[in-house]
């Protein structure tokens, strides 16, 4: 069903003359030959792989290239498998017994509503159920007598006629290419008029969304008094966008997205009936790559058996599909990126084993990872709509994009790169991956750290003052008024371009008395030049004044001011440590070491969080 208008996705995969004797490129790719892969084909499309005639392949391949006799039955042409096992009846429409159940009762009951719609993700079979539903109305039964039956038989004109698609009085449109009031006024027009030869008139309009405004207000009065013999069947990916109106006069059908054990034995039962031999585990990573729809299940399948056919024993095999897809199996990425965001690590421990069990790379899987974080960046940046294959995996990723800040997408972004490098660097890649992956979910359980610089500034304004250092120095001996004075000399001295002594000084000197004129100090046992001369000289060219200068034996005094900034900063390293954040940052990060920039004064907090982990 259309996504978007330039979406290969979107193209319309109903077309009256659908059931041509071969397929035409279009029918192929209507069937999501190629959608599933973004890309090219690969050499071998189940078109030329079965031998169509060459103008009709899909792949600008060259035919050479394909085998000799791959198709079942050359006599029959081939129908793509999502075609030729479109369900005929609602027992053959898998996993949406609910609806079935509802319309069938609607039908014993003579209480058929006069417009459906069907809604659900593409591929459920939104446009089948409206098929069925047609042939239900109209069946006539084997006898010709029989009336509207949950159970059409198949096999009188108008069942055989719809199936057929050229049944005179079920028009089928999809408004994804007839979205104006033109289109329906044509539509309002013609139900006046009574039903060719069937029952009931029935209108099927797919993608009914697309419908311009004044088209819907053009329909909305016929579908408010429809004539008795007009039945409309609505299908829609994108239900949210029908007007209330419309909505309201209709009895809607939500279709589920079909569950992957359904899928599997449907594509099992298919593959039987094909004659093809497939691995079980094959068929669940089709069925799960299939996210829940029938139809791109089967267009991998039809795409698998193909590859299957290249083989010497034309099997279908995990380790094939699996190299098909690359890593196609986007949801089991998804998932497995949800656990990092969630931080679950043991879901994500067991995610990554399934996928190095499936065969998965670390290195592609860790790529996979990558390339999410970079969508959903840029889906973030551009506002729009997330780059993704399915409607599924766009909405997902959109919804990150909203919900993730920036910041933390850089960061993912920086670790997952990190780890790339280790995974392809490491003995055993599976390990690097278990831990670069893991690292990247404990990180996202901390804040950014603009955040967390925040908190610690915070913290460290309302901490204690600085304790004295574990030098053996005596700070009781100098005042803290006078310790400060020293501090600003020093500082003067320094800014004065003196900056050599200023730096002795800070270093060295551990002031036991500091008064004008008069400086007695002591100094730690490792300095051994004298400094003295140094000292009397500086301060006399500072002040103008003559000092006497006299240093204390045994270390005395003060600590210096190197002393204090070291004592200050181990403070607040410690009350960091302590921080329950930082905590946690240290839990991720077991060889993190609290940093901080020689130069810079304690004072102002320079952010102290750096990992090198
Ligand atoms: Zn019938």
């Amino acid at each position: 069903m259309g996504d978007s208008p330039d979406n290969p996705d979107g193209l319309p995969w109903e077309t009256v003359s659908e059931e041509d004797e071969a397929p035409s490129a279009a029918e192929l790719e209507d069937a999501g030959q190629e959608s599933m892969f973004g890309g090219p084909p690969p050499a071998t499309s189940a078109g030329e792989t079965l031998e169509k005639p060459a103008e009709q392949a899909v792949a600008a391949s060259q035919p050479s290239d394909a085998p000799e006799s791959a198709a079942p039955d050359p006599a029959q042409p081939y129908r793509v498998l999502a075609r030729k096992y479109r369900p005929q009846t609602f027992a053959e429409l898998i996993g949406q017994e609910a609806m079935v159940r509802t319309l069938a009762n609607a039908i014993a009951r003579d209480r058929l509503a006069h417009a459906f719609l069907m809604t659900g993700v593409r591929g459920v079979g939104k446009t089948s159920t409206a098929r069925l539903i047609a042939k239900a109305l109209n069946c006539i039964g084997p006898d010709g007598q029989g009336g509207p039956t949950i159970s059409p038989c198949g096999v009188c004109e108008p069942c055989r006629a719809i199936a057929e698609g050229r049944h005179i009085d079920v028009i089928e449109m999809d408004a994804a290419s007839h979205t104006g009031v033109d289109d329906v006024r044509e539509i309002i027009e013609a139900v006046r008029y009574a039903a060719v030869s069937a029952r009931y008139k029935i209108y099927i309009i797919d993608e009914v969304h697309m419908l311009s405004r004044n088209a819907f207000n053009a329909l909305l009065k016929t579908l408010e008094e429809p004539p008795a013999h007009v039945k409309f069947l609505f299908a829609t990916t994108e239900v949210e966008k029908l007007p209330v109106t419309v909505l309201s006069r209709t009895q809607r059908f939500d279709l589920r997205r079909i569950p992957v054990e359904l899928l599997e034995a449907h594509f099992a039962e298919i593959c039987r009936k094909e004659g093809v031999e497939a691995e079980a585990e094959a068929l669940h990573i089709v069925a799960n790559a299939a996210e829940g729809s029938v139809r791109d299940g089967l267009s991998i399948l039809d795409q698998a058996i193909a590859h299957a056919d290249l083989d010497t024993d034309s099997k279908v095999t995990a380790e094939r599909v699996r190299d098909m897809l690359g890593l196609a199996d986007k949801s089991a990425q998804r998932r497995l990126f949800a656990h990092m965001l969630n931080g679950e690590g043991k879901a994500l421990l067991s995610a990554i084993d399934e996928q190095y069990a499936l065969g998965v790379e670390p290195l592609a899987l860790l790529r996979a990872q990558m390339d999410l974080a970079h969508r959903i960046t840029v889906a973030q940046v551009s506002g729009g709509e997330a780059d993704g294959v399915s409607a599924d995996e766009r909405e997902q990723l959109g919804d990150w994009a909203t919900r993730l800040p920036a910041g933390q997408l850089h960061r993912l972004w920086q670790l997952l790169l990190k780890g790339h490098e280790e995974v392809r660097l490491a003995p055993d890649p599976l390990v690097a991956l278990r831990m670069a992956l893991l690292r990247t979910l404990h990180a996202g359980q901390m804040p950014d750290p603009g955040r967390l610089a925040k908190k610690l500034e915070t913290l460290g304004e309302s901490g204690p003052a600085p304790a004295p250092s574990e030098t053996g120095a005596t700070p009781t001996d100098a005042s803290p008024q006078g310790r400060l004075e020293w501090g600003e000399l020093v500082e003067a001295i320094d800014a004065s371009g003196m900056m050599q002594e200023a730096s002795i000084m800070r270093l060295q000197v551990r002031v036991v008395e500091l008064s004008d004129g008069l400086l007695r100090y002591g100094r730690d046992a490792k300095f051994s030049d004298d400094i003295g001369n140094v000292l009397r000289d500086t301060l006399h060219r500072h002040t103008g004044k003559r000092w006497s200068v006299e240093e204390v034996p045994n270390g005395a005094g003060a600590p210096s001011l190197v002393e204090l900034i070291e004592a200050e900063r181990e403070q607040a390293a410690a009350a960091t440590r302590s921080h329950p954040l930082v905590r946690a940052a240290f839990d991720a990060f077991p060889e993190a070491e609290l940093i901080d920039d020689g130069g810079a004064a304690p004072q102002r907090r320079e952010i102290p969080w750096s990992k090198n982990a």
